[in-house]
């Protein structure tokens, strides 16, 4: 039985923390893989680093948060002079990076930053398995996760995955437990990619398929998928089982608990999946599997925040055809992916996501230049995406009221629903974003008992 485990940013923020994850580890000798984040905090720093030019001050400043997050945790192992050599080199490559990066602003140098922070908290991790007597390895992602160069949002290539994990992990699993970092890869010219934020759950996703895994577990702050954000909501409840594709839905429209692409290796080999706390291993929490007894209506409410929308016009649109393929062509050339599209006579809006994360304008001037040769663009900023994901939702009668009924006094820019049945969603201005996921869940989840 071989179970992959992954434990995110804040189950490895500390020295406490991570000492928790290597009890988990060592209570389950079916974990023999552990895939690591960052320790909370350190990514943000690097995306700081890699994102802007900033004066070589606030450089250091911020190179130095990042060391005493690490030697936080360093100075409770007997190892801790040697680690923090290690840790060292590591944050001193980071500090020529960063300099090139001051210099040259590329996306390769941009994701070689934003790797570090996995390096490093996979080096102490593994000393703190080993202060528990437990055989284990530190293993670098990088000489099995190849990926395109499409640096902050790579594509691994899941055959050659496959077959060097056949041949570099599996031995060194069969001797011990494998401790790797999640988020990263490589590509062929062997630089350091990265797969986007949040992307430790797909890693671990990945490599639970590629070595043929019976279970993956999910190690997080929460204990399992709740019905929200438990940050939005107070009254948002655990959900104790769930099929691949809700929670695949939820993941999708914003449900940050998982990658958004987490489970499709998991659905595609029928791996399950489990979601739980890793402050709390024993509280139980939620299971991911093909098929699940309870379908219920209403499954939970997500948010995406970052949306962008924009609306081409052109009377030229009334009964003509072949409008919305040059509008299409004019995206798919700048690499833009269409989130929702709604659609009137002589308009159409269409949303773009920020998987990024970042602020910085999706839609270029040059994009709207082009588009301006066809119609006339209107792009709107500061919106965020609500979806009630369940099931059956396009043969539910009283949706629409159950819905929208508590929330109209809420300006709704724009509603989807009807391609899937198993979404509804909608765009709010952000500042209404969160009063209206409350108000929505008290409504479905609350009042009505689901
Ligand atoms: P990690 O660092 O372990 O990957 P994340 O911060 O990425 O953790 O994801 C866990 C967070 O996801 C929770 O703290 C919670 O605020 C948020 N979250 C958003 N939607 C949900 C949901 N439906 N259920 C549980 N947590 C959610
Ligand atoms: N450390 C990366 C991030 O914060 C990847 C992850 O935690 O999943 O986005
Ligand atoms: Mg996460």
């Amino acid at each position: 039985m071989l179970n992959v485990a992954k434990f995110g940013g804040t189950s490895v923020a500390d020295f406490e923390a991570m000492l928790r994850c290597a009890h988990i580890i060592k209570n389950q000798p079916e974990t023999k893989l552990a895939v690591l984040s960052a320790s909370a905090g350190v990514t943000n720093a690097l995306v700081t680093l890699a994102q802007t030019f900033i004066d070589d001050d606030t450089r250091a400043d911020i190179i130095n948060q990042i060391r005493v997050i690490q030697h936080n945790i360093t100075r409770h192992l007997d190892c801790e002079e040697l680690l923090n050599l290690k840790i060292e080199q590591i944050l001193s490559e980071l500090k020529q990076l960063s300099d090139l990066q001051n210099t040259l602003q590329t996306a390769q140098t941009g994701d070689a930053i934003l790797a570090c922070g996995e390096q490093m908290s996979t080096l102490i991790f593994t000393e703190v398995m080993k202060s528990l007597d437990v055989e284990c390895y530190y293993f670098d992602v990088r000489n099995v996760m190849l990926t395109d160069s499409m640096y902050g949002k790579a594509s691994v290539d899941v055959t050659e995955l496959k077959s060097r994990c056949q041949q570099l992990l599996l031995p060194l699993i069969e001797k011990g437990v494998v401790i790797t970092q999640g988020f990263m890869g490589q590509d062929e010219h062997n630089h350091t990619t990265t797969l986007g934020r949040g992307g430790s759950d797909y890693s671990a996703a990945l490599l639970a398929e590629a070595t043929g895994a019976d279970s993956l577990a999910i190690w997080t702050d929460v204990v399992g998928i709740f019905t929200t954000d438990p940050r939005i909501s107070n009254k948002a409840r655990p959900i104790p089982e769930i099929s691949f594709g809700e929670a695949a839905e939820m993941a999708t429209f914003g449900a940050k608990i998982l990658h958004p692409a987490t489970l499709i290796p998991a659905m595609r080999s029928d791996i399950p999946v489990f979601v739980g706390s890793s402050k709390d291993p024993q509280a139980g929490g939620t299971k991911i599997s093909q098929t699940v007894d309870y379908r219920p209506t209403y499954r939970a409410v997500a948010l995406r925040r970052e949306q962008t929308l924009v609306t081409v016009k052109s009377p030229a649109m009334l009964h003509a055809s072949g409008f919305l393929a040059k509008v299409f062509e004019i995206l798919a050339n700048h690499q833009l992916s269409i989130d929702l599209i709604t659609t009137s006579e002589i308009s159409v809006a269409l949303t773009f996501d920020n998987p990024l994360g970042s602020t910085q304008a999706l839609i270029t001037q040059n994009v709207v230049e082009e588009l301006e040769q066809l119609c006339e663009v209107s792009v709107e900023h500061g919106l965020s995406l609500v979806a009630v994901i369940g099931n059956d939702l396009d043969a539910t009668e009283g949706l629409g009221a159950n819905v929208f009924e508590n929330i109209s006094n809420v300006n709704i820019r724009l509603i989807c629903h009807g391609a899937s049945p198993n979404n509804l969603c909608f765009l709010v201005n952000e500042n209404d974003a969160n009063q209206v996921v409350k108000t929505l869940h008290d409504k479905l989840f609350v009042a009505s008992g689901e």
